[in-house]
């Protein structure tokens, strides 16, 4: 997929519009499975909150995914886009424990991250394999030095409260196949990882029926040129090293799950937006698009960087812009950006957009959500409509007064 059917695209499908380009997701998948070629056994899991449209599920499926989903709604999207319950791991955090027996009651593997409803759980359905999330207290991210997560962190079962999992675990004689973590953060030091690894390996030899054990994700990816990515080649190296030990150790084999979201999704994905108008003040040249934190808001949510060009004049010369919204509100998407020279109608791109945009997308100032595309096998294949007013007007009842 390139700038002309991009191009293209805009035209047909209008604007704003969100393309992915399946090329891209399927290179992504292929990296990671063939970082870890010497595993017979890995699982990669879809993480669905990423990028849930039924279409984009669907070609993961055909890929050979699993799905991550932390909701049941997640899980009936899944469920449509044809996938074995037992391939979709649910991972909440904070629900009901109605949710987790109306999940379990799919067939869907379930992930339990808190005693109170572990207990509950495995006293009332003992014959049901769950898995245990575990938090190692490991913080990634930003900062390289290893350092201890704060133990009040609403996610897991922290890793000193074993002694209590494992009583639940002899009191209810229930089964757990999984053990898992998802430190959450965007991990660039292999090393952090790994060394959260260790404490769910040391971890996993108190569970005898073990299947899986689940790294979950948090792998960094690229967005902008020089920008560090975590480095999954090195990662698969040393991973499987120490898993292929842990197997020995344990006496059986278990599987290698990965759950990646931004991994595989985010740089497939650009949106498109048009220039609306110039907006020149006494220091800047603002370029106000047709869209606003409704559609894109990890920029002002995470202060995330998406690079942005011009779409409508990829050769012409660059000059400085601030590139807003039409919220009212301040909705900047990048400032003090050098994109190339714009004119009011002006096709500007976002890239990144595969991972937590369209899903974060909401109708703030009662605007519409944008369509979505698909470039797959050279043609873009619609795989959202546009809203329309009545979606707005759906639910809303009008009383009368
Ligand atoms: C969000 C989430 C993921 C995916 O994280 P990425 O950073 O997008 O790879 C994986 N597992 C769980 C449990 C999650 O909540």
């Amino acid at each position: 997929m390139n700038n002309k059917d991009l191009l293209t695209i805009s035209k047909k499908f209008g604007n704003p519009v969100y393309v992915y380009d399946s090329n891209k997701i399927e290179s992504q998948f292929l990296r990671l499975k063939n970082a870890f070629s010497k595993i017979s056994n890995l699982r990669i899991h879809f993480a669905v909150k990423a990028l849930s449209n039924i279409s984009i599920l669907k070609f993961m499926k055909k890929l050979g995914t699993g799905l991550d989903t932390v909701s049941i709604q997640e899980v009936k999207l899944g469920l449509i886009a044809g996938f074995d319950p037992k391939k979709i791991i649910y991972t909440p955090n904070g629900v009901s424990f109605d949710e987790i027996e109306k999940v379990s009651k799919t067939g869907v593997q379930i992930n339990i991250d808190n005693l109170s409803l572990l207990e509950q759980f495995g006293s009332k359905y003992p014959n049901t394999p769950v898995c245990v999330r575990i938090n190692p207290h490991v913080m990634a991210g930003g900062n390289s030095n290893i350092s201890v997560g704060h133990i009040d962190s609403k996610f897991g079962i922290s890793i000193h409260q074993i002694p209590h999992l494992k009583r639940i675990v002899e009191n209810t004689k229930m089964h757990i196949n999984g053990i898992h973590m998802h430190t959450g953060s965007d991990i660039l030091d292999i090393d952090v990882f790994l060394y959260a690894s260790e404490i769910l390996f040391n971890n996993a030899m108190n569970f005898k029926n073990l299947e899986f054990i689940d790294f979950g994700s948090g792998f960094k990816v690229s967005y902008k040129k020089g920008d560090k990515e975590t480095n999954i080649e090195e990662l698969g190296e040393k991973l499987t090293i120490r898993f292929k030990k842990f197997i020995k150790n344990y006496g059986k084999k278990v599987d290698l799950a990965f759950e990646p979201g931004k991994f595989l999704v985010s740089e497939s994905g650009y949106f498109l937006t048009s220039v609306n108008s110039l907006k020149q003040t006494t220091s800047t040249i603002f370029a106000q698009v047709d869209s606003g934190f409704n559609h894109f808001i990890r920029p002002m949510f995470y202060n995330s960087f998406h690079e942005i060009y011009n779409l409508s004049n990829t050769q012409g010369k660059k000059r400085f812009y601030s590139v807003v919204g039409y919220i009212c509100e301040t909705d900047t998407f990048g400032n003090n950006r050098e994109i190339e020279e714009i004119s009011e109608g002006d096709i500007l791109v976002f890239k990144n957009a595969g991972a937590y945009c369209f899903s974060m997308s909401n109708n703030y100032n009662s605007r519409l959500k944008p369509a979505e595309v698909l470039w797959y096998n050279n043609e873009a294949k619609l795989i959202r409509e546009r809203e329309r007013f009545e979606d707005i007007i759906n639910n809303q009842i009008e009383i009368s007064l």
